[in-house]
């Protein structure tokens, strides 16, 4: 396995995880829940991470994430669907899966 990315906002993670799901890539978060809620504890070693299971696809998960982060938007956007906010990084809403238009 391989670390793909980290960030210390958990949806952010997710959210890559997602997508590289769609494109058939399986991903595992580590410390999942050990950022918020961890208060002062809650450092950079603590940040979930996203893990590449098949590391032959590294690159192209690589690639799909390269362009989804340069691809940021500068405002959070509100979901069509279930009315979430967004982060402004997320392709997909975080809550229930709907694409960004
Ligand atoms: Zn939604």
């Amino acid at each position: 396995m391989k670390k793909l990315y980290t960030h210390e906002n958990r949806m952010i993670v997710f959210n890559l995880k997602n997508v590289l799901q769609a494109e058939g890539i399986e991903t595992i978060v580590v410390n999942e829940f050990a950022a918020g809620g961890a208060g002062d504890l809650a450092t950079f070693d603590t940040w979930p991470e996203l893990w590449i299971e098949d590391e032959t696809r590294l690159e192209q998960a690589q690639a799909i994430i390269q362009g989804i982060l340069s691809n940021r938007k500068t405002e959070d956007w509100f979901c069509r669907t279930c009315q979430e906010q967004n982060d402004a990084s997320f392709q997909i809403c975080w809550n229930c899966g709907q694409a960004i238009e």
